[in-house]
């Protein structure tokens, strides 16, 4: 650092004193003192006073610096000569102002300046002025009087703080950046899934601070995202876990059943018949089971492709409304059908969004069956058709409105049959492909509507 700081230093003065050399041209005082005392040193050693002798020899001076003027004056003020050829004399008074007048005269702007010098001559008195204009000075003069070496110490003292401050500034600002990116360079190698995040904080807005920012969004979403993998896998295993009692228990009651029925231990034909239909509802409850299973391996394996073409919406949605009046039948259901008479088209894949259809009006009887209600509402709105779908059976409550959509949630988890947790994740995923929106509202026991949107045209 001493090292750059005394580099500095000879630079500073090296180029100071170049460009100085180029751009501050002119004449100087020790060039004006050197001139004087030339020209001085010349008429003491000629002995030159009159005019026949001092204008020759002012004259070769002049011819050598013809921006100055010189004027040999006697101490009365008679000019015996000039080399401007104004032989003016001075009075008294004005020649002491000029002498007097000498230090200010030197700051003057476009005024000529006087430089007067006393010579003596047999004890008589003689003045030599030098008159020059002020713009043939150099435009600025520095002078450092240097009487003993010990003044350097007093020189270089600010010298090196001047120069030392903004180091010891710079050397600040790097350790204090190389300090704030060392902290992110921890934190970002402390990033684990295991432990919770380190949140630095770092409000400045420099690029550091922007990073930091990043930093910590990205630190808090990884862990967001761990966290909801982790959970997704929590439900994925109890999923598995549900599932196979589901599918043990009936298939436990078939064989049961299957074996009475083989070994002719039934009472009467009634009896048989019963047997038959437990057989034959527990077969079609382990095969929707196994349709769902099969489902979440499509999800996994395969990405839904649309085959999108125009189709009549309301002529679908009435032939699905057509299955269910026939599963409804005698199960005193209130029905609130509602679909538009004139046709409804729209462009979409008619097999996905029966099969997102059929998921909610499935979950509305099989969640909503306290209501024995089920509503289907077909509307058509500008350029979008409105599939609404409403029960009015136990309800979701407001903070799991959000989550059923995701994969394998259950609003109540525990086994109970009913499903695998994947049928609102399919419907959402078919809405969005159709870039449709899917939007539940619920009050629980009182109505709960999921509402489908898609538009007509792609
Ligand atoms: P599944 O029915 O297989 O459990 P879904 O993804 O279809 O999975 O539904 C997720 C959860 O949302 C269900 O477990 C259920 O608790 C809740 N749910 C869905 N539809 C309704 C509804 N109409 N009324 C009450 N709860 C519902």
């Amino acid at each position: 650092m001493l090292l750059s700081v005394i580099g500095s230093i000879q630079i500073f003065i090296l180029f100071s004193v170049i460009t100085a050399s180029i751009w501050n041209k002119g004449y100087d005082l020790n060039k004006l003192g050197e001139i004087s005392q030339q020209t001085i040193a010349t008429i003491t050693q000629q002995k030159a006073v009159d005019i026949k002798e001092i204008q020759p020899l002012l004259d070769h001076i002049h011819s050598s610096h013809p921006a100055i003027d010189f004027e040999w004056v006697t101490s009365e003020g008679t000019k015996i000569y000039a080399t401007s050829g104004d032989l003016q004399p001075y009075d008294f008074q004005r020649l002491l102002e000029l002498s007097v007048n000498m230090p200010q005269n030197l700051w003057a702007q476009n005024e000529p300046l006087t430089f007067i010098y006393k010579v003596t001559h047999n004890h008589m008195p003689y003045y030599l002025l030098m008159r020059l204009n002020s713009d043939v000075m150099k435009q600025g003069q520095v002078y450092f009087f240097i009487r003993s070496s010990t003044v350097l110490f007093l020189l270089l003292f600010p010298l090196l703080v001047s120069f030392l401050v903004p180091y010891l500034l710079s050397i600040w600002f790097f350790f204090s950046i190389n300090r704030r990116i060392q902290t992110l360079n921890d934190a970002l190698n402390q990033v684990n899934i295991q432990r919770d995040v380190l949140v630095l904080k770092d409000d400045s807005t420099d690029e550091i601070g922007q990073l930091t920012q990043h930093y910590n969004s990205m630190a808090q979403r990884i862990q967001h995202q761990v966290a909801e993998i982790e959970q997704f896998e929590n439900r994925r295993t109890q999923l598995l876990a549900n599932l196979s009692h589901d599918l043990r228990t009936p298939l436990t009651m078939i064989l049961g059943y299957a074996e009475t029925i083989r070994n002719g231990l039934y009472k009467d034909e009634k009896a048989l018949q019963a047997s038959a239909k437990i057989i034959l509802q527990r077969s079609r409850y382990m095969d929707r089971l196994l349709e769902q299973l099969l489902d979440i391996s499509r999800q996994n394996t395969e990405t839904l492709t649309p085959q999108f073409a125009t189709h009549n919406v309301s002529e679908m949605v009435r032939k699905i409304v057509a299955d269910y009046l026939l599963l409804l039948d005698g199960q005193h259901y209130l029905l609130d059908i509602d679909i538009a008479d004139d046709d409804v088209e729209a462009v979409i894949d008619a097999a996905l969004i029966e099969r997102a259809l059929r998921n909610l009006i499935d979950n509305a009887i099989r969640y909503g069956k306290a209501g024995h209600y089920l509503g289907i509402l077909l509307e058509e709105r500008q350029s979008e058709v409105w599939i609404t779908i409403k029960d009015k059976g136990t309800g979701i409550a407001l903070e799991e409105q959000a989550q059923i959509f995701e994969r394998f949630y259950r609003v109540n988890p525990g086994r109970n049959g009913e499903g695998l947790g994947i049928g609102l994740s399919i419907v959402k995923e078919i809405t969005t492909l159709h870039q449709g929106t899917i939007q539940v509202t619920s009050i629980p026991h009182e109505e709960t509507i999921f509402r489908m949107q898609l538009p007509k045209i792609r």
